[in-house]
């Protein structure tokens, strides 16, 4: 009897709910290689773990014949990061010509002279990948030229001179200054109050 992770549709989240649910903890997370596995010594077969994952990236082998066939459709499985993101939350990641790094958003900030708009994310955490700040609803908004920018960022500490503490995070820069900052995912009840402090905001500057 064996579990099987699919890795390529597995987030590997160390709050995965099928560790949750196993009930001889034979899912568990590995601290060492950072990675949800399973101790097949362990394991009862109860399934659990194949019920509660929302992703369907788990199954349990009843047999070697049932193993193969699951390993086989694991190893053809051609699904791609991006469609594993409209499969799962129904949204697409963004777009990657935007995409600049910390040391180049330098320069940018030195030398643009439009208003800038820079989202800060995590490209391994979903709900920075899931565009939860609408940026092209902020784009809209602003009556003034603007460039959008992102920068994934691994370390929030890198973050220290922007006083970022969560993300996804927007700054709005204008000459070089910060003039807005939003911290962390923007529910839907919170978007028009962040589309109306934007507006505000940028208008009373310019
Ligand atoms: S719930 Fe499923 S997709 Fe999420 S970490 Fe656990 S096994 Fe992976
Ligand atoms: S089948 Fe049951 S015991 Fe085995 S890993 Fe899944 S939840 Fe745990």
């Amino acid at each position: 009897m064996s579990v099987l992770i699919n890795k390529k549709r597995c987030d590997n989240a160390d709050a995965c709910s099928c560790i949750e649910g196993c009930p001889t903890k034979a899912f568990y997370w590995d601290p060492e290689k950072e990675t949800i596995a399973v101790d097949n010594n362990l394991c009862i077969n109860c399934r659990n773990c194949m019920i509660s994952c929302e992703a369907g990236a788990v199954k349990v082998a009843r047999d070697e014949e049932e193993y193969q066939k699951i390993k086989t459709e694991y190893d053809e499985d051609i699904m791609t990061v991006e469609e594993l993101f409209q499969d799962r939350y129904g949204a697409t990641l963004i777009a990657e010509k935007y995409a600049l790094d910390l040391v180049d958003l330098k320069d940018v900030v030195e030398n643009s002279n439009k208003i800038l708009l820079v989202e800060f994310y995590n490209e391994e955490e979903a709900k920075c990948l899931i565009n939860s700040i609408p940026v092209k609803e902020i784009i809209d908004s602003i009556s003034y030229p603007v460039s959008y920018r992102k920068v994934n960022i691994s370390d929030i500490r890198d973050l220290k001179e922007y006083e970022i503490k969560e993300l996804p995070a927007l700054l709005i820069i204008e000459n070089g200054k910060v003039i807005y900052k939003w911290e962390q995912f923007v529910n839907i009840n919170e978007k028009e109050i962040l589309l109306k402090n934007i507006k505000e905001t940028v208008n009373f500057v310019k």
